[in-house]
């Protein structure tokens, strides 16, 4: 297995990676894709693209797979567990699934697919279920599945004892891992539970909701498209918070709330863990704002975390100073690099 085509799509968006021998030798991002024919032409000038180059096999990342814990040979039953899990990740599994099918039509190779959910697949019963009623949970496979798992496990290879990584980006995650493994992780049955992201509320309570719901509201919208730093502050690129927060009284609002609430679930994970050893930031916004891990970090003093400033504000890959007690790191998360480490243990 040599040359592996990576597909990674995203809501409105469609990636593409070619690997030979590891290496990637082409790369491109399409964006704003809204329909099927969009996909459809996307997938179109990948293979045009290509047109002339040996393909052994195409892996596709897939953000929800349920119960599904390896890579998968992409058949009729793995096609109907990624439809059935779509109910749980509405905007990812859809698109993801439309895309292996017109590749079904437009190549020949056999298909994988990589799940998100697959890292957190042995969470342990204390992180992985949810206090409700148990006939409930087992009739409907209800737990928390974790997601951005690609991501957790590529920046956290190789960091031996307590370690939690924090992707952030649109969508937002937190994990803490003891050697390698995971014990928990803050999204749940869906990417919707968690840290305050882009457009999504994360956790919120569920009286809440219920309120909503009596009110008329479409809370599914509401909750995924319209809250988090949206919501709170009218933007939901974090580019745009950081340069409007001086003037704007609601982007620093949102900025502090989004913060507070990774201070929080780091502090948790402390607990959890019973210490720490290396803190991880990724994704981009995790890769990209020095101020963002400064301001976190001001709160971890008190277990002698210490960051070189210079190596901060230059996003440099250890960040923590020589007499920090805790490693802090700044990795740049590769999905499609790990769908790869990941297909390639199938053979
Ligand atoms: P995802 O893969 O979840 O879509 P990304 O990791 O690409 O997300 O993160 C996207 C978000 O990161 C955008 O909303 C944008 O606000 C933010 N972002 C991207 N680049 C930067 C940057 N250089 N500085 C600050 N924020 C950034």
């Amino acid at each position: 297995m040599k040359n592996i085509l990576v597909f990674n799509v995203g809501s409105s968006s469609l990636k593409y990676s070619f690997f030979s021998n590891r290496k990637k030798l082409y790369t491109e991002n399409f964006e704003r894709l809204k329909e099927k024919k969009d996909f459809e032409k996307a997938v179109s000038k990948i293979a045009e693209k290509l047109h002339g180059q040996k393909i052994d096999l195409i892996a596709h990342r897939v953000v929800h797979g349920g119960e599904l814990n390896k890579p998968s040979k992409v058949d009729k039953k793995v096609k109907e567990i990624i439809k059935k899990f779509s109910e749980f990740a509405p905007l990812h599994n859809p698109n993801q699934l439309r895309v292996i099918e017109i590749c079904e039509k437009k190549f020949k190779q056999s298909q994988y697919a990589v799940f998100d959910t697959m890292f957190f697949s042995d969470l342990p019963d204390i992180a992985k279920i949810y206090p409700i009623p148990k006939e409930i949970t087992k009739k409907h496979k209800i737990r928390r599945y974790g997601f951005h798992g690609l991501s957790h496990k590529f920046v956290s290879r190789g960091l031996k004892g307590k370690t939690i990584t924090c992707h952030l980006g649109s969508g937002s995650s937190i994990s803490a891992i003891e050697d390698e493994k995971p014990l928990d992780t803050s999204m749940g049955l869906t990417p919707l539970e968690g840290l305050v992201m882009g457009t999504r509320s994360g956790t919120i309570d569920p009286g809440l909701i219920l309120f909503l719901e009596k009110q008329g509201y479409n809370t599914k919208k509401i909750l995924t498209e319209k809250s988090g730093l949206k919501g709170l502050c009218g933007h939901n690129d974090f580019r745009d918070i950081l340069s409007s927060m001086k003037t704007s009284k609601d982007c620093k609002l949102a900025y502090n709330i989004f913060i507070y609430k990774i201070i929080k679930i780091i502090g948790s994970y402390i607990a959890a863990l019973n210490g720490l050893d290396n803190l991880v930031f990724t994704a981009a916004i995790g890769e990209n704002v020095p101020k963002l891990r400064e301001d976190i970090c001001k709160n971890l003093s008190f277990l002698g975390v210490k960051l070189n400033n210079e190596k901060n504000k230059r996003n440099k890959e250890l960040i923590s100073s020589g007499t920090s007690k805790v490693k802090v790191y700044v990795k740049k998360t590769n999905e499609d690099e790990q769908i790869v480490r990941e297909v390639l243990k199938c053979f």
